[in-house]
């Protein structure tokens, strides 16, 4: 398992005790946490069943931006898919997810709304404020990352 980067400065975080990382979540006082040596107040969540971290260590100002947009983009556009398909949750996540990468121009590796910093919180904000959930299954029918382009395919027409 490799340490995350902090989201705010970029040194590698080093892993604790929410107490020892004065997270102020009382119900994190015991937890796991990643917490950046340098900056105050940085951290994120570790998950201990997958014994991974989630996402990348943030300061406060990233963390409620990734929270607001969770509660009040995020939620929102999953609410419209499963207004249309109760089973489409795991769907609709994936279609989100492609459509930050695609916007911010990442990998969907580094596309999770608890990797993001404070720039790419606004942008993806401004962008799903006009958005529907419609508009995010377009994106994804019309963009496939990863689909071979013509010229890719004559490359290895001509390499074979
Ligand atoms: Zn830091």
């Amino acid at each position: 398992m490799s340490a995350p980067f902090c989201t705010d400065c970029g040194t590698e975080a080093a892993m604790m005790l929410g107490w020892e990382a004065v997270v102020s979540d009382p119900s994190l006082a015991d937890a796991r946490v990643w917490s950046c040596p340098v900056c105050r107040e940085s951290w994120c969540r570790h998950d201990p069943i997958s014994d991974r971290p989630i996402g990348t260590p943030a300061g406060e100002e990233t963390r409620t931006a990734r929270a607001l947009l969770a509660e009040r983009q995020i939620a929102r556009i999953i609410a419209e898919a499963l207004a249309q398909n109760p089973n489409a949750s795991a769907l609709a996540d994936d279609r989100i997810t492609g459509f930050t990468a695609a916007l911010l121009g990442i990998e969907r590796g580094h596309a999770a709304i608890e990797q993001l910093d404070l720039e790419q919180c606004r942008k993806l904000w401004h962008a799903l404020h006009r958005a529907s959930y419609a508009d995010i299954v377009r994106h994804a029918q019309t963009y496939r990352p990863g689909k071979p382009t013509q010229s890719s395919l004559t490359e290895q027409g001509a390499a074979a």
